[in-house]
């Protein structure tokens, strides 16, 4: 069914904590963790607990959860002190725009220069 966790998904692993993430916030409907890989001084990801492939895909199912997950990258903007500087949320959708885990999630990026368009 939409939205059920998926066993080979690694995110849902997360969710379920049988992957070890770096939580910085956690709603009823959103997990926020520290990307192992960083592309800034501040790179957070914020996912729905519930499996949607891409960020699209959740909207046109859960247009609240995706509300849900806007709302928690603003918060992690404050929380990271990048919101007075800019930071950006991008939705990587797609193996062509780099999208590399199939459950969707904001990447919250912020804490130096973010050049324009992006490569
Ligand atoms: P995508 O390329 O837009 O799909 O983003 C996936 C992101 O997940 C990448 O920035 C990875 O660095 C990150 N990532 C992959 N595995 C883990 C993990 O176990 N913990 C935290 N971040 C991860």
């Amino acid at each position: 069914m939409a939205g059920e966790a998926q066993a080979d998904c690694l995110f849902c692993k997360i969710v379920a904590g049988e992957v070890p993430a770096t939580v910085v916030r956690e709603t009823a409907t959103t997990v926020a963790f520290r990307d192992i890989n960083p592309q800034a001084p501040s790179h957070v990801l914020v996912i729905p607990k519930a499996h949607y492939p891409d960020a699209a895909s959740l909207a046109a199912a859960e247009p609240v959860i995706a509300a849900d997950v806007l709302r928690e990258a603003g918060e992690i903007a404050q929380e990271d002190k990048v919101d007075g500087t800019g930071y950006r949320i991008v939705f990587n959708t797609g193996a062509g725009a780099g999208q590399t885990v199939f459950h969707a999630h904001a990447h919250v990026l912020g804490g130096r220069g973010l050049n324009w368009p992006p490569g």
